[in-house]
């Protein structure tokens, strides 16, 4: 290659990575200024109160504590068409929408937000008595556009990513869900082609045997779906979010009599 070339060859590679550095700059430190204040309100003690409550004349803090600890996992897919787009939205204010995490396509881990926080990704959700996921979990979007298989990559990261937080946490393997369990009707993430047993086979979250199993004949399906998390107030709806994350094949919101071994199966794992 001639110098010239060499040297223009440089200049076009620094000026890329430059751009792509930038690119993040002010969302960086609207990050960071957040970040800020809420540390300046961890240092606000003792509270100020109006409330007319009868505070002691002293205040006494305890010596004993730590931060609080997120106990869920839930997992969606972004449905949209690249990493970089997913990117864009979770630092665009007005869309109001962001995750801890996101795994683009070629198994590169975007960690947005630190997990003691909480980010915005499950929104209105339910899941056995556990109404605010947001505020107990941490979310984990994959880069998938809804309509696509998961590749080799991601599902490898997302793995060892599931590894690490249980651990950190010491997660309980039933609290590996999707946003769709959370949010029957609402959402279908992640899709049909996200393989929840593989994850049940590496310890997040239950996958049944039907092998062995007797259903009692006054067993109650539906109350098994509510055993195992699911909101059962639209019945229909719940029904479609068990089948996207059990049987996957089975687009009817029907249950049959394998889907009755089989929650009579997870029941048990689930309670
Ligand atoms: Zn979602």
């Amino acid at each position: 290659m001639k110098p010239i070339f060499l040297y223009l060859s440089i200049f076009w590679l620094a000026t890329i990575s430059a751009c792509s550095s930038n690119l993040y700059r002010s969302t960086n430190r609207s990050y960071k200024k957040q970040v800020k204040n809420y540390a300046k309100l961890l240092r606000e003690y003792p509270v100020k109160d109006s409330s007319g409550l009868l505070f002691a004349d002293i205040w006494v803090g305890t010596t004993n504590f730590t931060m609080r600890r997120p106990n869920f996992v839930v997992i969606h897919h972004t449905a949209q068409d690249s990493c970089g787009q997913t990117l864009r939205t979770f630092t665009l204010p007005r869309t109001a929408v962001s995750a801890h995490y996101v795994i683009c396509r070629d198994g590169t881990v975007h960690h947005m937000l630190n997990d003691l926080l909480r980010a915005h990704h499950a929104g209105v959700s339910k899941w056995g008595n556990a109404t605010d996921l947001n505020s107990m979990s941490i979310g984990i979007e994959i880069d998938n556009n809804g309509s696509e298989p998961f590749t080799e990559a991601q599902m490898n990261s997302l793995l060892q990513l599931l590894d690490r937080l249980k651990r950190a946490y010491n997660i309980p393997q039933a609290n590996f869900i999707g946003h769709a369990d959370v949010a029957p009707g609402r959402k279908v993430d992640p899709s049909r082609f996200f393989s929840w047993h593989l994850l049940a086979d590496k310890g997040f979250g239950f996958w049944f045997d039907t092998t062995n199993v007797d259903v009692p004949i006054d067993f109650n399906a539906l109350q098994a779906l509510r055993i195992v998390g699911y909101n059962i107030n639209k019945p229909d709806i719940a029904i479609q979010s068990y089948k996207i994350h059990f049987v996957p094949h089975d687009t009817t919101n029907v249950i049959n009599d394998t889907d009755k071994k089989i929650l009579f199966d997870l029941m048990r794992k689930y309670q």
